[in-house]
Order: C-alpha cells, then structure tokens, then sequence
C-alpha cells in the first residue's frame, strides 16, 4: 500500500497532507485513507517553523511515505536551497531537499505553489488552458494546459504585474502600483479595515458581503478593478480559456471573482473572447491538491492494474494517447523521476510561457 506525503508552505501557514493506499486519483476512494492538518506558524524564525512543520507531519503518521511533494512560494537556487523568501526572510539558506530527504528518506518533489495549484485546477476541469491567481499573503499565478505535466505548468510574478503605474500604493519590491498592492489578503483587509473604521477578519469580510453591507463591497473595489485589469491583459496575452482565483481571499469570497468577471468583460475590447472567471475548485487547497496529485504521478505503476497502466496499455500513455488526466493515467516510467529541483541549466530557474511552445520544465519559485 503506497502512501504519498503533500506539504504546501505559506507565508502563515503550512497545510500537510497525507494520503495511504491506492493512489490519489486512481485508487478506489474506500481504499484511501486521508489525513490532513493545518500548522500556524508562531515565532517567526525558520527553526521554529521547520519544527511545527515536522510535528504536523508526524501527526499524520507519515513516517516514511513513498513520495513526498512540497508546494513551494519562495525562490530556490539549482540545488533547492531557499535564496529569497520576503514574507519569511529567515528561511533564507535552507537546504530543503535535503532537510525533507532527512526527515522522510525520499527525495522530495518542490515546486512552485501557484504552478501546483493550476495543474489541480486544469486537472479537475476539461478545459485546453487555464490561469490560475492565488490571492494569499502575496498573489501568485501560474498557466496551464491540459495534460501539462506539473514541471510544465509555468508558473510566473503575477503579483508584480502593474496596474496602476502612478498610484500611490507601493508593493513590497518597492514599485508602484503592482497587482499584489491591491489584491492580497493583507491589502483586501486593510482596506476593509479602513472602509468599516475598525479591523476586519476574513470571515468577517465574507459575512459582511452576504449581508450587503457597504463598507464590505467597497473593500473589494480597488482589488476588483486591478484584478478585472489584469484578467484583461491575460485574455491578450495568453487566452485562457479559464481564470481560476484561489488562495484564501478567492476561495473565501465568492462575491470577488464574480466582480473580477464582470470588471474584466468591461475592459475587454469588443469581440475579445472573456475568459471564463471562476473561484478555484480547490478553493483554498489548490496547491496542496496540485503536490498530492504530482507526488502521485511519482509512485510506481502498479503491476496489477493493467487498464491503467502505460507501459501495457499505450492508449493512455500520456506521450501518444489523448491523456487528458496524466495522473489518473500513472507515471510515464516505472522509475522515480528526477526531483524538479535537480540542477537546471539557468541558477536561477525563471522562465516564462511564449503561448505557443510547451515551455522547458519551470518548477520555479517566484518571490513574493
Ligand atoms: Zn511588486
């Protein structure tokens, strides 16, 4: 009985997940077992987050698991080692294949949170392409086509898009006028914080909405005219067919996507096609979704299940057939792939999707 391990660090919160038996997209659902746990981070140093993180981990019961997948926002060097992180500075010079193959014996999968969530999002959908935007501590986004593997999803700085080029509000880079400077959940509750005259919790702000109260609507007005903007520049750029809005303040408040909806169809020049604007699907958990679906596609395929297996049944191999799901298909080889933070030919891995030719493996880190 296989069991992966799904881990997906925030600038708050790690969320970890573990899942045994079957596989999880494959395995018959009363075979599985699953456990999750959510952990806060407390004092602000990494020792101390690295050790609530373990602790969760280990109230899981995952001891030794056969894949380890970690959904990751900050930035890494070739070998995996944290070289830039702004919200949690302090975990700059963590080596994290290493402290993860330490503590669980396998060689982690680490990639990017925004890239992970959108591969769950166009896994879940039978949509051709899809952009994900996740509003957390920071905004993060990343483009995905179906059947994209989850090294190939693209994941990029949508947060340090600019909106506003001369607006007062600065972004923590230190520009003007960025995404995130309107559209965090930090900003969204600053803003409610100042339209209601006291603070302002995210449940609050969700409550406040269903109840149409005005100082609730009026928070969302600066983020929903940045993001409408930036839907609009998307359907320009790269045409996805859908916008998925994630992370807690998408997840939280449906009233935002369905006025980033309207707000990008009134930018749009006439006859651009809209994209289909729509809360992820996975809500809050997208990410973790994403690394518990691609430490999946890791495992061994299982001998005893030839409908699904590749190697036996080439009209589902991913590399020929029409593969719409490559996890739900199984991995590509029956040998544990290469970690996506293997030595990649750039030290720093950025890249950026062209729209027309699958981009190289991108399992970066975006700062944030
Ligand atoms: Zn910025």
């Amino acid at each position: 009985m296989s069991s992966v391990l799904a881990i997906d660090v925030g600038g708050t919160k790690a969320a970890v997940r573990a899942v045994t038996g079957g596989t999880a997209t494959s395995g018959a659902a009363a075979e599985r077992i699953v456990a999750e746990r959510t952990v806060r981070w407390e004092d602000g140093t990494a020792a101390g987050d690295l050790r609530r993180l373990r602790e969760a981990a280990a109230g899981l019961g995952a001891g030794r698991p056969d894949a380890v997948a970690v959904a990751f926002p900050g930035t890494l060097d070739a070998a995996g080692v944290v070289t830039r992180w702004p919200t949690r500075p302090s975990w700059r010079g963590i080596d994290l294949p290493g402290l993860l193959r330490e503590w669980f014996g396998v060689r982690p999968l680490i990639g990017d949170d925004a890239a992970f969530a959108a591969y769950a999002e166009t896994h879940a959908r039978d949509v051709p392409t899809l952009f994900y935007l996740g509003l957390g501590t920071g905004v993060g986004g990343a483009y995905a086509r179906r059947g994209d593997p989850p090294e190939r999803v693209t994941p990029c700085e949508a947060g340090h898009v600019v909106v506003r080029p001369d607006a007062p509000e600065r972004c923590d880079c230190g520009r003007h006028g960025c995404l995130q400077a309107y559209a965090s959940g930090p900003r969204v509750l600053a803003e409610a914080r100042w339209r209601r005259g006291r603070p302002v919790t995210p449940s609050e702000l969700a409550a406040g909405l269903r109840a149409g109260h005005r100082w609730a609507h009026a928070a969302l007005d600066p983020a929903v005219a940045a993001l409408g903007l930036t839907v609009a520049d998307l359907a320009e750029l790269l045409a996805p067919a859908v916008v998925a809005i994630g992370g807690g303040l998408g997840a939280g408040v449906p009233a935002l996507t369905d006025r980033v909806r309207a707000e990008a169809a009134r930018r749009l020049r006439a006859g651009t096609p809209a994209p289909d604007v729509r809360p992820a699907r996975f809500g809050a958990r997208a990410s973790l979704e994403g690394a518990v679906l691609a430490a999946t596609r890791t495992l061994p395929v299982p001998a005893t299940n030839p409908a699904t297996n590749p190697a036996t049944n080439p009209a589902t191999d991913p590399a020929t057939g029409p593969a719409a799901d490559p996890a739900a298909t199984g991995p590509t080889s029956t040998t544990r792939p290469a970690s996506i933070t293997e030595p990649a030919p750039t030290t720093e891995r950025k890249q950026r999707h062209d729209g027309r030719q699958p981009a190289r493996p991108a399992p970066l880190a975006v700062p944030r």
